[in-house]
């Protein structure tokens, strides 16, 4: 059997270092709990960018995949299956959209996005060919396809991968006035997501997502959210957009809609927009299919049967306080919405990747973002008690 450090060796030997993990090897996981190759076991703060809000492995989704991977997994969108619809139905039906086009990651959701509302923009609001512009925020993270890191504000994402097509406005995130400014007559959307995840859990002023769906409606533009992160019960309602507003536009889902086992995306729109999808403008050969299908619809029963969203705010503001009651000067803001949490660390004290290691040692995974911010964002499923054992690991690592 190989040891960690020759794993470790061998992972950087043949994978790209497009990654910089912590050296931990793990081989196991299951609810909120991971363990190493070693045996020993650690409490997932990180749930793979909150892929994981059901908790790993879990039984029902673990049943729903076993029994229909031995049944029919894919058939392509070459014929009809008997789950897509299904699916689809009670997706549109809890997030309030019209239609859908089933993709797998969260970029190829952000793409179709892309497509529909420049048709959209083409075809029902005549902007001239190939003008159409959409507005995006700064410190945005929307995927890594060279179209989207072609619109990042950060330059560490694009650097060396041009030229880039144009066609993105970015303007300051949160601020209303700019949003504003930006939209001419070109404009055919305004592309967001309700939190920064990647930027590191940064919140717009409150409010501010609602003032924009206003000014969208008034200039005729798309609303287009990105919940790719925070949807799914993350930030304690099943879509960060119900803190504020009825519904976008137009609504992107991943990560945790496969349940942690499978990639599963979702592009939602009204039927205006997804009407301008005809046979062979767009497509995937695993989006929709049968597989994703079942765990998907099992990850929305599993979300609303329970009660993951009011959980996740629960806890949540109950890990905010216990975070925010930490006296220690190393800490320079504690900020976030349900178990979707920012710790963020003075740069002049340390980092934030000290921090996480440290914690590592203690039995808690998280991951820096940036250098600054330690993420916790867990499991929906974790409990107080694990919650408690944390805040505890927390203030000895600060001490
Ligand atoms: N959009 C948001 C808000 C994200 O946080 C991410 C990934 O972190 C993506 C899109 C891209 O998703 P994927 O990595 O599945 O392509």
């Amino acid at each position: 059997m190989l040891t960690k450090n020759q794993i470790i060796d061998k992972e950087n030997k043949y994978c790209a270092h497009n990654y910089m993990p912590l050296p931990v090897v793990l081989t196991k996981g299951l609810g909120t709990k991971v363990w190493d190759i070693n045996g020993n076991e650690y409490i997932d703060f990180m749930s793979a960018y909150s892929a994981v809000s059901m908790g790993h492995s879990n039984p029902r989704l673990l049943k729903v995949l076993n029994e229909q991977a031995s049944c029919l997994t894919i058939v392509s969108r070459a014929f009809y299956t008997d789950k897509l619809g299904n699916f689809l139905e009670r997706l549109c039906k809890i997030t309030g959209m019209d239609m859908c086009i089933p993709m797998n990651t969260g970029a190829e959701a952000v793409e179709t996005a892309i497509k529909g509302a420049r048709r959209w923009g083409y075809r029902i609001k005549n902007i001239p060919q190939n003008k159409a512009e959409i507005i995006v925020a700064e410190g945005n993270f929307h995927g890594r396809t060279t179209t989207i890191v072609g619109f990042s504000s950060e330059k560490e994402y694009q650097k060396d991968f041009g030229p880039f097509d144009g066609g993105f406005k970015c303007i300051p995130y949160g601020d209303i006035k700019a949003l504003e400014n930006a939209i001419t007559e070109n404009t055919c959307a305004f592309l967001v997501e309700p939190i920064q995840g990647e930027a590191g859990i940064v919140m717009p002023p409150k409010g501010w997502i609602k003032q924009a769906q206003q000014l969208c409606k008034q200039k005729n533009i798309l609303l287009i959210l990105d919940e790719i992160q925070t949807g799914m019960g993350r930030t304690g309602k099943n879509f960060c957009f119900q803190h504020e507003i009825d519904k976008p536009d137009m609504l992107l889902l991943g990560k945790a809609l496969g349940g942690g086992l499978l990639p599963i995306s979702a592009c939602l729109a009204n039927k205006e927009v997804m009407d301008l999808f005809e046979a062979g403008s767009h497509g995937s050969t695993w989006g929709g299919n049968l597989l994703a299908c079942a765990v998907g619809l099992e990850a929305l029963n599993i979300l609303e049967e329970d009660n993951l969203a009011e959980k996740s705010a629960e806890l949540g503001n109950y890990l905010i306080e216990k975070l925010q009651a930490i006296n220690s000067d190393l800490i320079k803001e504690v900020r976030g919405k349900g178990l979707f949490i920012a710790l963020e660390i003075d740069p002049e004290k340390a980092t934030a990747r000290e921090v996480c290691e440290r914690l590592m040692k203690k039995g808690i995974l998280s991951k820096e973002t940036h250098s600054t911010v330690v993420r916790f964002a867990p499991p929906l499923i974790i409990s107080k008690a694990e919650i408690d054992y944390t805040i505890k690991q927390v203030i000895d690592v600060l001490k």
